[in-house]
């Protein structure tokens, strides 16, 4: 039984309801008792009718012959009837109205029966008290009624035909029937008034217990209610707990669970596991022009974007601000860095906040178990000094920890202040560069790229490798004053358009040359045009008087340029890259520089494979 709905009368109700249910439970149970407890009896109290029809009056004599008496035969034949048929209906109707009336009526002719095999004595009436009092047991008036009844019958008809057998004498007194029943009726009020308190009292102890088991299902209900409504207020802790609101992704913490139980795994199974770090470029900028909401927004459609591009068995999450982490499983640095480029790319040709048409780019790090780091704060942090150098080396780019140069690039301990505003100052040029072509954006990245790992091949300290950077980063700040018609032109370029082309050099130069810190980078980037030869441009230096740095940028430079997309001609292949420059080495270029540039893709493909 339920307690669902708590209203006073409601409950009230089922408690009476309940209590009547144990009520008749407790009856029928005692119905059945006594059915039973006379099952037994009866059976024996047939033999006992046998042994006394044997003791008092075994034969009958006729002058000397004998015969058995006819009391041992009613009490074989006589007695079994009354004794086997209330048995059979004790078993087979057990607890019914019916079993009791008939157990009554056979009871009180077993006294009957006994009285009569013993010749009337009246000890043996004493026998029809206690048949009662038995009878008393089933707690039913109706049955002390039959019984009564039965008693007076048997001793009216009795009296009249066979005075002996009932009260030991052949003439009783006409009326003694009465005093017979008198006297079963003086023991019935006794016994109906002790069934009435029984049964009250039967009814007051239900009534109890009714109630004691209803508060129980009440409290038990109540607990129930409590502890599946704290289930559930657990379970939104815990999503609340785990969940970025804004973006729905997994949150710091939720992150830091999941790397560590993919570290585990994977150092369990030997197996490698990656992390991507990425941080949204200049979302400081999107924040000022668009407000703090139009910022959320773009947050969350990052969110969205970046759950849509990662593969099923992938973790992204928001890190903390505008940082993201993607866990991926069972992947390599190698396999990390194609994943990165994929996500790298999507975000950078999405068009967020649709309305406004923000196009958002995003520096990624890379950093991989075992390879770069084995514990989860290490590969983090490996992850986010990649990142770091990825914004270093001019941003919207992927940037491995394990690439050489990235010790020189980021050195953060050692980072003063006049260097962070330089480089302030760098990523404002450059995002001149971005906002004015998007193209020329990216090819900044890839010339950085390759340029450091030059000048690591060359054995260069970390000033001048960050030197190499800051020429390979800025080179092409000089075309943002060149006219689109000249930059986009995808055809060949006029005498004229090409001289204007070739200022950019000088141009950037200027730029960069009024900031006292990029001096040294400035007549690098003036050079990064001339040529081995002498045949260059602006000045027509040769061999050692061309900046070092500018010999380095001039290499990669056009290995970038052939292997990405012009305006004027596909990307073409590295193989294609490195034979040209092959070709021009000692003209054109620096033969030293393009050895290291050997040795930089060697170790670069090393790496690889061994990844
Ligand atoms: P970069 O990473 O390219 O160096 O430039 P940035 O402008 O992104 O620079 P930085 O990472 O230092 O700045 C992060 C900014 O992101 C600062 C803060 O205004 C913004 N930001 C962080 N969290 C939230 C956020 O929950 N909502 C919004 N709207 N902006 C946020
Ligand atoms: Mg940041
Ligand atoms: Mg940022």
């Amino acid at each position: 039984m339920t307690f669902q709905s708590n209203t006073g009368s409601n409950i009230e109700n089922k408690v009476k309801q309940l209590s009547e249910q144990l009520y008749k439970e407790h009856l029928h149970r005692i119905y059945c008792r006594t059915d039973l407890m006379f099952a037994i009896l009866m059976p024996l109290q047939w033999i006992l009718a046998i042994i006394i029809a044997l003791t008092f009056s075994p034969k009958t004599w006729a002058g000397t012959t004998s015969s058995t008496n006819i009391h041992v035969w009613m009490a074989i034949y006589f007695g079994g009837c009354i004794t086997l048929f209330p048995v059979y209906v004790a078993f087979r109707f057990r607890g019914t109205c019916f079993s009791r009336q008939v157990i009554a009526t056979g009871q009180l002719f077993m006294s009957a029966l006994l009285i009569d095999v013993s010749g009337g004595q009246i000890e043996m009436h004493f026998h029809i008290f206690g048949s009662l009092a038995f009878l008393a047991f089933y707690r039913d008036w109706k049955v002390l009624m039959t019984a009564t009844v039965v008693t007076a019958i048997d001793h009216i008809v009795g009296g009249l035909y066979w005075p002996a057998s009932v009260y030991g004498v052949s003439f009783p007194q006409p009326w003694l029937w009465v005093e017979h029943v008198l006297w079963v009726v003086f023991e019935d009020v006794f016994l109906l008034l002790s069934c009435k308190w029984g049964l009250q009292e039967l009814a007051g102890i239900c009534s109890k217990d009714a109630s004691l088991q209803s508060q129980k299902l009440i409290l038990e209900e109540m607990v129930e209610q409590r502890t599946s409504s704290l289930k559930e207020a657990n379970l939104r802790l815990e999503a609340i707990a785990t969940t970025d609101p804004l973006t729905g992704l997994p949150n710091h913490r939720s992150l830091v669970d999941a790397i560590e139980k993919e570290l585990n795994r994977s150092s369990r199974y030997k197996r490698s596991f990656s992390l991507l770090f990425l941080d949204i470029d200049h979302f400081k900028a999107l924040n000022d022009s668009l407000g703090h909401s139009g910022g959320d927004a773009a947050l969350e459609e990052l969110g969205t974007l970046l759950r849509s591009v990662i593969r099923s068995i992938d973790t992204v999450g928001r890190w903390g601000g505008e940082e993201f982490l993607v866990l991926l499983p069972e992947t390599d640095s190698e396999g990390a860095s194609m994943i990165a480029e994929k996500i790298r790319s999507e975000v950078a040709a999405h068009l967020f906040l649709n309305e406004r048409g923000i196009y958002l780019t995003c520096s990624f790090g890379v950093a991989s178990y075992p390879a770069d780091a084995t514990a989860i704060s290490d590969l983090v942090e490996s992850a986010d000094k990649a990142m770091y150098a990825a914004k270093k080396m001019g941003r919207n780019q992927v940037r491995l920890f394990s690439d050489p140069m990235l010790n020189s690039l980021v050195n953060s301990d050692s980072e003063t202040r006049e260097e962070a505003a330089l480089q302030g100052i760098m990523d404002a040029l450059a995002g001149l560069v971005d906002a004015r072509d998007l193209c020329t954006g990216e090819h900044a990245g890839q010339v950085c790229k390759i340029a450091c790992g030059i000048a690591t091949a060359l054995g260069y300290s970390d000033a001048d490798v960050k030197l190499v950077n800051q020429v390979a980063l800025l080179h092409d700040v000089g075309k943002i004053a060149i006219p689109d018609a000249i930059l986009q032109k995808p055809g060949a370029l006029s005498a004229e358009e090409w001289d204007i082309m070739k200022s950019h050099s000088a141009t950037g130069a200027q730029v960069v040359g009024r900031v006292p810190a990029l001096r040294v980078a400035a007549a690098g980037i003036r050079s990064h045009h001339e040529r081995w030869d002498g045949a260059g441009y602006p000045d027509g230096l040769k061999g050692d008087s061309i900046p070092l740095a500018a010999r380095i940028v001039a290499v990669a430079d056009t290995y970038s340029a052939i292997t990405s997309n012009r305006p004027y001609r596909n990307a073409q292949s590295i193989e294609a890259a490195i034979t040209e420059i092959d070709r021009c080495s000692g003209t054109q270029f620096d033969p030293m520089v393009v050895k290291a540039l050997h040795v930089y893709l060697e170790q670069l493909h090393g790496q690889q494979e061994a990844a």
